[in-house]
């Protein structure tokens, strides 16, 4: 082992990262000092006003839109759930009731259009391809004239990957003018985007310029506090309060304002553009060489997702004839922070449904590990994750069960997949309806 063991190597920025110190300068003074309620009639409330319009000033600078057009939510999830009700609402009176996604979103959208699902609304969960992309043929393919709305992430919390968005929305709102043409009470759809995972890794300026309606941030991914997140609602555009209780957000969510936290967000706003270039530039270095040693010390390693479209941070890897979980112990045990795709529900390990949806065999999803990097990683960390990381394979490929003799298990083949996928939904259904 290492001899001087740091106590912790952040390798986990797409799940949360550290709130910068000028974030926390800036939000002190309104846990301490300026704590009045911004709709107070009085001035010691008022002043605190101020500061909100401030804040969502900066935050609307990060999308090249303006302020109007800013409502702060409590988290990204808030803000993706806000959307897809906020479209069903109004285009429900035009009978509107399916919505196109991907196989591939993070679980606010994922759960929630399953919840909308087992309500009786219509879903169709596009497939991506083996490098995780979409076909844009079969986004247009899937709008229906009863679609409210499309909602397709901007990068993938996984893989990094990204998707056109811009050419999505601008679909999007192609087919809206021919519905609406046809008959002028059929509204939508609308186009909604998760950017959670954008801000500070690609230049996200020209937002208010594009055909998107709807789209999420949150505080936490760019070095603000936990719980407070964005929901940009495009110009014009119709926004039915998901959270209704008082007039908070021009009456768009109702709950007085987390004030410190989205003066962070103000802060963090301005600092994810000033640090673009370096996380562009230096936390990219960082990543390549971080995959390209690995590549060249391991065999039997894969990087999963599209490596051009894929953002400048995220890095995740295939290790086969290991588990993920196992990888994960000996790292926290180096002091290493990252994550696997996998969710462990009531003891059994469900590989990623991202990579799954890849066409990744379930053996190869459960050796899958993902390093996110971020602003105050540095070149040492790197070193030391290169360090550390190839012998802990080498040791659990030495106790594993799993070798080269089993490489037919880790055939990265999507057709097969999703054959073998049909034939044991069919089986299912058989049975179920036996
Ligand atoms: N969407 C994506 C792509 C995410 O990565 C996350 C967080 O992991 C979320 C939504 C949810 O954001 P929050 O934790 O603020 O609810």
């Amino acid at each position: 082992m290492h001899a001087s063991r740091p106590e912790v190597i952040y390798l986990d920025n797409n799940a949360t990262t550290r709130v910068a110190p000028e974030v926390f300068e800036a939000m002190v003074p309104f846990l301490t000092e300026y704590y009045g309620n911004p709709s107070s009639a009085y001035s010691f409330g008022k002043r605190v006003e101020g500061h909100l319009i401030e804040a969502r000033k900066k935050v609307a600078a990060l999308l090249g839109a303006t302020e109007r057009e800013i409502i702060f939510t409590s988290c990204g999830t808030e803000s993706d759930n806000a959307a897809i009700w906020s479209a069903l609402q109004t285009t429900a009176i035009a009978g509107k009731k399916h919505i196109v996604t991907t196989q591939v979103e993070h679980s606010a959208i994922m759960n929630q259009t399953e919840a909308l699902e087992r309500m009786g609304f219509g879903v169709t969960r596009l497939p991506v391809g083996p490098d995780g992309t979409l076909n844009l043929a079969d986004v247009e393919n899937a709008i229906r004239d009863d679609t409210a709305i499309v909602s397709i992430m901007w990068a993938n919390n996984e893989t990094g990957v990204l998707f056109p968005v811009d050419q999505i929305a601008t679909i999007v709102k192609n087919k809206r003018a021919q519905f609406t043409e046809a008959n002028p009470k059929n509204k939508g759809p609308f186009f909604h985007t998760d950017a959670v995972q954008t801000p500070g890794k690609i230049d996200l300026r020209h937002v208010a310029q594009s055909d998107i309606d709807f789209l999420s941030l949150s505080g936490h991914k760019l070095h603000a506090p936990k719980g407070v997140g964005v929901l940009y609602a495009k110009k014009k555009t119709r926004l039915v309060p998901y959270v209704i209780g008082g007039g908070q957000e021009r009456g768009k969510r109702g709950g007085t304002e987390n004030v410190a936290s989205i003066v962070g967000l103000g802060r963090a706003a301005e600092l994810a553009l000033e640090r673009l270039e370096d996380e562009q530039v230096r936390v990219r270095t960082l990543r390549d060489r971080f995959e390209k040693t690995l590549l060249e010390t391991l065999p039997d390693i894969y990087i999963n997702g599209n490596r051009e479209q894929r953002l400048p941070n995220t890095s995740n890897i295939a290790f086969d004839f290991v588990e993920a979980e196992a990888i994960l112990l000996d790292l926290d045990l180096a002091g290493i922070c990252c994550s696997s795709g996998s969710a462990c529900t009531t003891g059994s390990l469900d590989p990623s449904h991202v990579l799954t949806a890849m066409g990744l065999s379930h053996a190869r999803a459960r050796g899958c590990v993902r390093f996110s990097f971020g602003h105050y990683n540095t070149d040492a960390d790197i070193d030391y994750a290169l360090e550390v990381i190839p012998p802990i394979i080498a040791k659990r490929r030495a106790m594993s069960p799993l070798s080269r003799d089993h490489r037919d298990n880790f055939a990265y083949d999507v057709e097969a997949a999703r054959e073998k996928e049909e034939k044991l939904m069919a089986a299912t259904m058989a049975a179920i309806n036996e």
